[in-house]
């Protein structure tokens, strides 16, 4: 008895999507079929570890293509773990990952984007078939069940289930192809054609660790005709990748073998192969990708290591491997050292792990720093992907200071383009002589630092300023509190000591201006009840009359907002306003005060310059309309 099934609506979007937007690289579709083939056999592997009797002993894992000519279908079959009627409607006919929607709504909104790179992220792996079939006949038995079933859909929405036979366990699936993709004059993309068959096996999964098996035509010269002979074939070379000698892998090999585990579209950026002997026998091969995920910043990430022992896979995502901060490396580790059958919990405790977790922490980050100091532009690529995670190290893990601090990057007043950026020895390296601290400002971006009211006198005095765009930056380096010896000086935080800088008869002045103008400070800070908590006369500002700033103590206004906006948090800055003595606008607002300290239009100038301040330190005013009122009013 047969049952159709309608696909999840967002399923079926996507099979519209896949079956009629893309044309390039369709020939993805075999990598999808076989990873999943060879999936299954290390399911059914990993499960007959426990339930001996499930398979014999001396079973023999393979996966088989046909070309059928004359039924212009191709079948890949596997020996593996199978499916139930459930796990058929659960696995093949939902989509139950979360990233689809996104998928669905990328693929509709930015025809740019390479279809190929999008199934890749997104591992939408069996529905690739439709791209190349009209009708998907999956035949598939249960590794100890005796029910077998048919599945069978031509990707229109709905699919069949029924009852069928099969005599081994494993899953069988025949694509009937589209008629393009049969044809003799197109062999590249007739799938039909053995040699293409070959080549793509070649291309994309030779290292699966299962053999791939063909049935190879081979003419043979019989007397005066030529006859066909059939030769089986297995089209992979079968060692896993990591086992060989460094020497002997090509580049693309690498890249391939990354591509197929990882699910990416790109090539990494980096490769890290080493083997280690002696207390702690293993091989790693690390990936540092290219690209972050797309969402790499925004949710918990699962961590991209897998452990192997002697080339069987053991476990995906093993977070406890490596810190957390660096999440972003790939990889596989392959150590004889751990039983087959462990457990996470056991995984989490296993002291040789633990060993061998603190050995590629080191091994990872010596790369990045030869990378920094041998390959810049690649560190600079790196960094502009992965750079937020060392910040975040750093915020998170006091014990990693020493090895994270050199690892970084920022931008700087002296950089001539957006992508220039420098390390904190560099920096160091560029100081005046007589400056100990180092200088930074916060801002959305470049401009918005540009136009701090506060950056124009450091910068006439030649004073590099670091710029902290990303919003982590501040956080991190109070965490760090000083760098070689120097502390870190936010450009608008606390009193910036630049008398260093400075000529006797300035300081003088300015200590002159300070007695001078006591009353006005305090009364400016009584107009503004409650709003500020000092006023004082700045030594930081040219050509702005004002600027906000907070103490050193505390939070700084940006990191308020940043908590606010996160955490909804309440905690406040300590907030300072600093008066240019040197401007017309501080000229009108003495004399407005030696006139009438109590007048309205003291109070008035008083919240108008608030007002402006907070303005110019990029956020918005308490009270839009109030001060918007306040502007009319002088003006009238
Ligand atoms: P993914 O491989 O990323 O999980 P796919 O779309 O390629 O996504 O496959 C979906 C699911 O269907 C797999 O996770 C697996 O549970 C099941 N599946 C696909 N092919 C096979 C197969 N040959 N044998 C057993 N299960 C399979
Ligand atoms: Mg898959």
């Amino acid at each position: 008895m047969s049952t159709t099934y309608e696909f999840q609506a967002e399923t079926k979007r996507m099979l519209q999507l896949m079956i009629n937007s893309i044309y390039t690289n369709r020939e993805i579709f075999l990598r999808e079929l076989i990873s999943n083939a060879s999936d299954a056999i290390d399911k059914l592997r990993f499960a007959a570890l426990t339930e001996t009797n499930l398979v014999p002993e001396d079973a023999n894992y393979e996966i088989f293509l046909v070309p059928d000519q004359k039924n212009k279908a191709l079948t890949i079959s596997d020996n593996g773990i199978g499916m139930t009627q459930e796990e058929l409607i659960a696995n093949i006919g939902t989509i139950a990952k979360s990233g689809t929607k996104e998928f669905i709504d990328k693929l509709q909104n930015h025809e740019h984007l390479n279809a190929t790179e999008l199934i890749g992220q997104f591992g939408v792996g069996f529905y690739s078939a439709f791209m190349v079939a009209d009708k998907i006949t999956l035949l598939t038995k249960k590794a100890g069940t005796d029910l077998a079933f048919k599945w069978e859909s031509t990707g229109d929405g709905k699919y069949n289930i029924e009852p069928a036979s099969k005599e081994s366990c494993g899953t069988t699936i025949t694509l009937h192809l589209k008629e393009e993709h049969t044809l003799d004059s197109n062999n590249e993309q007739n799938y039909l054609n053995q040699q293409t068959l070959q080549t793509l096996v070649k291309k994309y999964s030779d290292y699966i660790r299962f053999p791939i098996k063909m049935l190879f035509d081979i003419p043979v010269q019989e007397s005066d005709s030529v006859e066909t002979k059939q030769e089986l074939k297995i089209l992979n070379s079968m060692a896993p990748l990591w086992t060989k000698n460094k020497n002997d892998i090509k580049p693309d090999e690498y890249n391939q073998l990354y591509k197929h585990l990882f699910l990416d579209w790109q090539d990494p950026l980096d490769v890290i192969h080493t083997r280690a002997e002696g207390v702690f026998e293993y091989i790693t091969l690390l990936y540092i990708p290219e690209h972050a995920p797309y969402d790499f910043y925004q949710k918990e990430h699962t961590t991209g290591i897998k452990l192997y022992s002697k080339n069987v896979f053991i476990m995906d995502d093993c977070r406890e491997l490596l810190p957390e901060y660096l999440r972003f490396v790939k990889g596989i580790i392959d150590t004889p050292d751990v039983s087959l059958n462990i457990s996470r919990e056991i995984l989490q405790q296993n002291q040789t792990l633990k060993k061998i977790g603190k050995n590629l922490e080191k091994t990872i980050l010596k790369n990045l720093e030869v990378m920094l100091k041998n390959s810049r532009d690649k560190y600079l690529k790196f960094f502009k992907e992965f750079g937020k995670a060392i910040k975040h190290g750093i915020y998170a893990d006091y014990s990693s200071h020493e090895k994270l601090r050199e690892l970084l990057l920022f931008p700087s007043s002296r950089s001539v383009t957006e992508d220039s950026l420098i390390t904190l020895a560099e920096y160091v390296a560029n100081m005046k002589p007589e400056q100990d601290v180092i200088y930074y400002a916060t801002g959305k971006d470049r401009q918005a630092i540009d136009s701090l009211p506060q950056i124009e006198v450091l910068k006439e005095k030649g004073l590099e300023i670091l710029y902290f765009l990303d919003r982590v930056d501040e956080f991190a380096i109070d965490m760090l509190a000083e760098y070689a010896g120097k502390k870190f000086q936010s450009i608008s935080r606390g009193q910036l000591d630049l008398s260093k800088f400075e000529t006797e008869q300035d300081k003088a002045s300015q200590d002159k201006l300070i007695n001078e103008n006591k009353d006005l400070l305090e009364a400016i800070k009584n107009a503004l009840t409650e709003k500020v908590d000092e006023v004082r006369i700045s030594n930081r500002l040219k050509s702005s009359p004002v600027c906000l700033i907070s103490s050193d103590s505390g939070i700084s206004i940006s990191m308020e907002q940043i908590l606010a906006d996160v955490q909804d948090s309440k905690i406040k800055a300590t907030k300072i306003l600093e008066l240019n003595p040197n401007h017309e606008i501080f000229k009108t607002l003495k004399r407005t005060f030696e006139v009438d300290a109590q007048s309205e239009q003291f109070v008035d100038y008083c919240k108008l310059l608030y007002g402006q301040a907070t303005l110019l330190e990029g956020l918005t005013v308490e009270n839009p309309v109030d001060f918007a009122k306040l502007i009319a009013k002088l003006m009238k």
